[in-house]
């Protein structure tokens, strides 16, 4: 075993046990209402309405780590999906036209996903949640409700934090029909606490990192960031962050690294490559690299969470997220980052489907290298479509990037 198992697994495997047998629970039965949310959409005010809330985005990441993906995307091509837009979108709702799902994989009596009441997306992110919502909301004949926010923003203004604050407040009102519950601020404060709780605890986590050895990789990160995904908000995510920090905190204290003899530090910058991971994890260990820390994995800590003020801190967390920002702002943090995590290189994935969670394509690889003096390799692929990617090619290139690292 190259990469160290992380014992904390059993707990997390429990948990998200439980939280999709609970949503095909409320599906079934209909004794809960299930809203489907986009990963930094506001799940918050659907969790205080008492929605079960699903993220089809995570299950799109279950296709591609499952390697389903790639088959079912020329499904949703056949009706009209581009296979060069976002194979998250286009596997998603493949599987739907193929009435399959990696869930019952995993959970064989969980049959479909489960059926909507409503869906919620913020294009904080990017309009593809838009689109991919607005076909599932058609397809289910219920209704779709969003927040616009502007893209590519440089400082997050008043401005900007009232405009996305007042959007939210106005879902309120058709949420609360759809659910049938009356809207609690009481209850809202409390579920915006503990997404700040659990995301306070995602950010330690994640920070143990910058140890040497590094008790932790970007790889262990994207299993077990699931719970501050399709979780956060609810008590079993913060309690299950306190079990995995105190594990690694742990193994800081013992010196154990999660590659063993690390030799170099790595950042992976862009969307993870879910039908690879195993793949990538074991070439760095045997590389003894570890790649240590990633804008995606970090892009679940929110530090704006208030409760004392709730729509504008959540206005606040959702529009400061990396994949929204300017250039400037997303260099400034990457600069940051290396500094913290002691980086020796910086891989940057190109993901053929994602223009939004790739950062290579406008010079910034170049910038960042003269800059800052930390090198860096663009490697090409997909998050979902593995036709775009060449394990052979990337090998070769991620094995010259590790002598190019030795040599200097
Ligand atoms: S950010 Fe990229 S991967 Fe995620 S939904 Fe949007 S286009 Fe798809």
């Amino acid at each position: 075993m190259l990469r160290k198992k992380i014992e904390a697994a059993k707990e997390l495997n429990q948990i998200m046990s439980d939280y999709y047998h609970e949503l095909d629970h409320a599906s079934k039965s209909k004794d809960k209402k299930v809203a489907w949310c986009s990963s930094v959409g506001p799940a918050e005010i659907l969790r205080s309405l008492g929605f079960e809330v699903y993220f089809p985005e995570n299950h799109s990441a279950m296709l591609g780590s499952s390697r389903m993906a790639t088959d079912l995307i020329p499904y949703a091509n056949a009706i009209g999906y581009s296979p060069e837009i976002c194979s998250y979108l286009t596997a998603d709702i493949g599987a739907y036209l193929k009435q399959i799902t990696p869930l019952s994989k995993v959970y064989p009596d969980i049959k479909s996903v489960p059926k909507p009441d409503v869906l919620v997306f913020n294009t904080n992110q990017c309009r593809e949640v838009q689109d991919w919502f607005g076909w599932f909301a058609n397809e289910f004949k219920v209704p779709l409700v969003g927040i616009s926010t502007p893209r590519t923003v440089d400082e997050v203004t008043n401005e900007h934090i009232t405009f996305i604050a007042q959007q939210m407040e106005n879902l309120v009102k058709p949420l609360e029909k759809i659910s049938s519950n009356k809207f609690d601020i009481d209850i809202f404060k409390h579920i915006v606490a503990l997404s700040r709780e659990c995301s306070e605890l995602w950010k330690k986590v994640l920070e143990t990192a910058a140890t040497m050895p590094s008790p932790l990789t970007f790889f262990d990160g994207t299993i077990h960031m699931g719970p501050a995904v399709v979780m956060r908000g609810t008590q079993q995510a913060v309690d299950y962050y306190k079990i995995l920090l105190s594990e690694l905190q742990e193994r800081v204290k013992n010196h154990i690294g999660a590659v063993d003899g690390e030799r170099f530090r790595l950042y992976w910058e862009g969307m993870p490559i879910w039908g690879r991971l195993r793949h990538y994890s074991e070439l760095f260990a045997s590389l003894k690299t570890c790649v240590v820390a990633s804008t995606y994995c970090n892009s679940w800590i929110f530090k704006a969470f208030d409760e004392k003020n709730p729509f504008r801190s959540m206005a606040k967390a959702y529009t400061e997220l990396f994949i929204v920002r300017s250039d400037e702002i997303k260099e400034k943090y990457l600069n940051e980052m290396i500094e913290f995590f002691k980086i020796d290189g910086i891989i940057f994935h190109d993901a053929k489907t994602c223009p939004h969670n790739t950062n290579s394509r406008y010079g910034m690889p170049q910038r960042l290298e003269k800059e800052i003096g930390v090198p860096n390799l663009v490697i090409n692929g997909d998050l979902n479509d593995l036709r775009c990617l060449s394990d052979d090619q990337s090998r070769t290139s991620i094995e010259a990037f590790i002598e190019q690292l030795e040599e200097s």
